[in-house]
């Protein structure tokens, strides 16, 4: 089987030539995003594997069509950047990692609220340049706070568990309540609850048209004044807009992000000697309560191993039964 891989970069290229040691595969790394623009770098191939930020939208899938690409491996959960209705109709099959590790990105969740807390990249770089003062760094105890987790599947239920670490009261929102968790401790709640209650609040849920600007101008009013927000799902679960207006007010008082709505242009890319033109995206890192990380929080040795050994299982599973248990139906169209 011969695969394109859009978006590759180091990691990329490593972990999936020590997964295909056998060299049961063939891969052309292409450092290109799939887009409209790329999208006939897929001729003379039979799949393309592509990652979070990849454009697969109908008329890049009726154009991988007509290359003859007849698989869509996904290297992420994720699948909300692809038309799966378009896909099926295409008759393109569509696979994906549905979880290489829930901790990695669980625990970045935490990173970013300790980090926020306690500031320890301002102290870093104060102690770096011989300042050992303490002003401006006065963080809050996280034990016996009020955690709010919108989304409790592998990710949220594993933060929960190690908020519950931290003896603090977990309020959770879910469409399918968990009866584990619940059993553990776990309040589900309305949204309305956890926004008027939550100290902090981490979301875990997908990118659905339900889910899109969960996180608005009227959301962010009924919160707690300098509630903490974490986003380490996807980038417009939150209205950028909003969250500047209620940084501006005070009423968020930590933003920490591993995602953003327009990160497309922006993240996986090193733009150091580029003017950023995302005037939103500048905005949002001027503000000294704003941590943000460029959709890291998958990235761990765990996970990255992990998404390589499945894409490949996956896709052999397609060459050789032309199903695969990691296949995407249409269905699940805006989840995951
Ligand atoms: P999951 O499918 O196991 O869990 C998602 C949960 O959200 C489910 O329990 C589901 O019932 C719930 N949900 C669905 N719609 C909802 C709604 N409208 N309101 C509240 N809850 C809702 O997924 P997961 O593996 O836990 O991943 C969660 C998210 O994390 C995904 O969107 C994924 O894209 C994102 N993610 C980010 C990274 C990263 O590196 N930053 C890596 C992996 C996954």
């Amino acid at each position: 089987m011969k695969i394109a891989v859009f978006s590759t970069k180091n990691w990329v290229r490593q972990s999936f030539d020590g997964a295909n040691e056998a060299g049961s595969f063939q891969f052309t790394y292409l450092e290109a995003r799939l887009d409209m623009n790329t999208v006939s770098l897929a001729a003379g191939h039979d799949a393309v594997c592509v990652f979070v930020n990849d454009v697969l939208d109908a008329p890049v899938i009726k154009e991988l069509k007509n290359l003859g690409v007849e698989t869509i491996a996904l290297r992420c959960a994720g699948f909300n950047n692809v038309d799966l209705k378009t896909a099926h109709e295409e008759g393109l099959h569509v696979v994906r990692v549905p979880a290489y590790s829930p901790y990695a990105i669980a625990e970045h969740a935490l990173g970013l609220i300790l980090a926020l807390n306690r500031r320890y990249h301002r102290a870093y770089n104060r102690i770096r340049e011989g300042n050992f003062a303490l002003d401006g760094l006065l963080g809050f105890d996280i034990h016996g706070k009020t955690i709010g987790v919108i989304g409790t599947g592998k990710i949220g239920q594993i933060f929960c568990r190690m908020m519950k670490g931290f003896n603090c009261r977990i309020l959770a929102y879910d469409k399918y309540p968990n009866d584990e968790l619940k059993a553990e401790g776990v309040e589900y709640t309305s949204l309305e609850k956890l926004y008027e209650q939550s100290d902090i609040i981490s979301l875990h849920c997908p990118l659905t048209h339900e889910t899109y600007h969960i996180i608005n101008e009227y959301a962010i009013k009924s919160m707690k004044s300098g509630v903490t927000v974490i986003n380490t799902s996807r980038g417009p679960l939150i209205d950028s807009n909003a969250v500047i207006n209620g940084l501006k007010s005070g009423q968020i008082g930590y933003l920490g992000l591993d995602v953003y709505e327009e990160e497309g242009d922006l993240f996986f890319e090193d733009l150091s000697d580029q003017v950023i033109q995302d005037d939103t995206f500048v905005r949002l890192q001027t503000f000294p309560n704003v941590l943000i990380t460029a959709h890291q929080a998958f990235f761990t040795k765990e996970a990255v191993d992990n998404i390589a050994e499945t894409t490949l299982n996956n896709l052999k599973e397609i060459e050789e039964k032309g199903e695969s248990g990691n296949s995407v139906v249409p269905e699940q169209a805006y989840g995951g």
